[in-house]
């Protein structure tokens, strides 16, 4: 009985040293290779003379000099939530990147010795990576990250190109059904890749619809800082009227009382969300409907969002919100 007890023991000392103990060093092993893996994955893309991006820092007017692509990862992660779909993120990226290359050709001496801002109202939006996981819940973070860079790794050295030219890239927040040609907002020539476009599934999202509503007597003040002579009777049935809206519905010029004033013009004067608005008085109220958010023009990041729901790539995307456009490895 003792002799088949101490042999089960020796038996069980033996699968462990020869089965057990390998097994667990192997496993070790391999979750050091998974990550040496991941990182070998990653290859650095030769960015050339766009190699690395010169940053202005609006806060402290600091420009600070980043790997191009680890730039974009900042843009990303600043611009789109890192839970949209992969494609979408991956669409956005591309963008970004373009929007960059194409600050550094033709934006000289916009900002000094800068090549691009992190304002997202003058260039694009910029977070460090630092920040960022300050914002995200910790349990998301490292998830949150590895799905951004892989949106960025994969498409390392794609840009957009028209004529084989890098394009301005705008994007926006949400078109509200269908975006803007660029001359409509910023009223030069017609930018050929820059045309309105119509994207499904955009009102499913917060950023599709929003409303501002003023008193009669704070209308008058906003209008009244750009506009010193403005005077509005509203006794007067029309006495604010859309007079005149863009190809894509949006308002391109509106009256109020004595004064015209721009669809752009009245959106940033009055904070509206973009130029897509309706207006009803009712009472001592003036209240501003509101559909989409930002400018419109180009790629709309909850329409990429949506059409990557519905099984779209991101090039797919990218030639959807931009005519005839190209991807081109740089
Ligand atoms: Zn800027």
């Amino acid at each position: 009985m003792f002799k088949i007890k101490k042999s089960l023991i020796y038996f069980f000392i033996f699968i462990t040293i020869i089965i057990i103990i390998p097994a667990l060093c192997t496993r070790r092993k391999k979750v050091t290779d998974i990550k040496i893996a991941e990182n070998k994955e990653v290859p650095k893309y030769d960015y050339t003379k766009y190699g690395k991006v010169k940053l202005l820092h609006k806060s402290d007017n600091s420009i600070e000099e980043i790997p191009i692509d680890e730039y974009i990862c900042g843009v990303v992660s600043a611009e789109m939530p890192a839970n949209y779909e992969i494609e979408a993120l991956k669409a956005q990226a591309i963008s970004a990147r373009t929007y960059t290359i194409y600050k550094i050709e033709n934006s000289k001496n916009k900002h000094g010795e800068a090549d691009i801002c992190d304002d997202s109202t003058c260039c694009q939006a910029w977070i460090s990576k630092q920040d960022r996981f300050q914002k995200w819940e910790e349990a998301e973070r490292e998830n949150n990250w590895n799905k951004i860079t892989s949106a960025v790794n994969t498409t390392a050295g794609k840009i957009i190109t028209y004529k084989n030219e890098p394009i301005n890239a705008f994007f926006h927040s949400n078109s509200g059904g269908i975006t803007e040609s660029a001359s409509n907002v910023w009223g030069e020539k017609d930018i050929p890749y820059l045309k309105s476009v119509e994207t499904v599934g955009e009102e499913g999202y917060a950023q599709y619809s929003s409303e501002v509503i003023l008193t009669k007597q704070e209308l008058i003040e906003r209008l009244k800082i750009e506009y010193p002579d403005i005077q509005i009777n509203y006794d007067e049935e029309e006495c604010i009227k859309i007079l005149e809206y863009t190809t894509s519905k949006r308002v391109k010029t509106i009256k109020f009382g004595n004064i015209e004033v721009s669809g752009t013009n009245a959106r940033s004067i009055l904070g509206l969300k973009s130029t897509n608005f309706e207006i009803k008085i009712d009472g001592d109220k003036i209240i501003f409907s509101v559909i989409g958010y930002g400018h419109g023009v180009g790629l709309s990041k909850t329409g990429a969002n949506s059409m990557a729901k519905q099984g779209k790539n991101c090039e797919e995307i990218i030639k959807h919100f931009y005519t005839g456009v190209e991807i081109t490895q740089l």
